[in-house]
């Protein structure tokens, strides 16, 4: 429910005008449409700039996909918005009925547009209906920011991405495919969630982040680590790592596939996909008085060919 949204708010503030300045937009741009001079929608910017203003909800200000809906004026709603207005036109306030703006529809099939993540490097051109399904899997379309210790919000390429963690989270990168990494917590009785660590690895000329953390499995403390590749679940399936653990002449190992960073962190933890380790395990491991917890970690990450 939007109640309190600037929509109803406006709503409320107006008085029943059926001539909005909003309807005589439609009018204009109908008018440009059935010129003949302009017989086609996508040579013609100007027009096609006011079909997609057409296109875009008056409520969400989204884009509007089939059903859309009209009210016996003429104004249209998207499907998502229609059941929330409660009957009533958003724009002239007559009842709303169900009467489907099939011309509308039409018109949006025969449009073409960019992909929205053109500034990302996709040249993609899709028709009106398809584009939404494209770019929900647009190569191009940006990461989040694969730091798993706070809400962070940024997104970017790569690259960026890259930047960003080394400046702004202060995270260790290495170079080189092979890692022996040590993780010491002097408190290892108090495993909260919050207890994380990353690594960012340089090799075959890609990005993978190391998550090392301690969380609750039910009611039992545990380890785990895992590997991400910074880039797409297709490419991240040429690599393989294996990760081990151990110490007090036992040993623990593991291997993986790294998982695309587009799968979030906390996706891959709660899945298992990594080496888990006890608490009490860990703690063996870590040797001296079950005091502190120091664990060493060994990897490598390989191509497959
Ligand atoms: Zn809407
Ligand atoms: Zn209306
Ligand atoms: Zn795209
Ligand atoms: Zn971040």
């Amino acid at each position: 429910m939007a109640t309190g949204s600037p929509y109803f708010d406006d709503v409320r503030g107006k008085p029943e005008v059926i001539n909005s300045p909003s309807s005589e937009d439609m009018i204009d741009v109908v008018e440009h449409v059935i010129d003949p001079t302009q017989t086609s929608v996508k040579q013609n910017p100007i027009v096609s700039s006011s079909v997609y203003e057409l296109l875009e909800c008056p409520v969400c200000l989204t884009a509007m996909y089939p059903p859309i809906h009209q009210c016996s004026n003429g104004h249209t709603i998207c499907a998502n918005c229609k059941p929330r207005v409660h009957n009533r036109c958003p724009t002239c306030r007559h009842e709303l009925g169900n009467i489907r703006c099939l011309a509308l529809e039409k018109v949006a099939a025969s449009l073409e547009l960019p992909c929205k993540y053109q500034s990302y490097g996709c040249v993609g051109i899709y028709p009106y209906y398809s584009k939404l399904k494209h770019e929900s899997q647009c190569s191009f379309r940006p990461y989040n920011c694969p730091y798993a210790g706070s809400e962070c919000t940024v997104i970017g390429d790569i690259p960026y991405l890259v930047a960003h963690l080394k400046e702004d989270h202060k995270v260790d990168m290495h170079n080189g495919s092979t890692f022996n990494h040590r993780y010491v917590k002097s408190n290892p009785h108090e495993v909260e969630n919050a207890t994380w660590m990353l690594t960012v690895f340089s090799c075959f000329e890609q990005y993978f982040c190391l998550h090392f953390e301690a969380f609750q499995l039910g009611m039992a403390p545990v380890y785990i680590a895992f590997l991400r590749f910074m880039g797409d679940d297709n490419e991240a399936k040429n690599y393989s790592y294996s990760l081990e653990v151990g110490g007090n002449g036992r040993k623990m190992s593991w291997q993986g596939v790294p998982r695309s960073v587009r799968d979030s962190h906390r996706k891959v933890r709660d899945s298992f996909d990594g080496l888990i380790i006890q608490r009490n395990m860990a703690l063996f491991f870590s040797g001296g008085e079950r005091k502190e917890l120091k664990l060493r970690v060994t990897g490598r990450i390989w191509k497959e060919q």
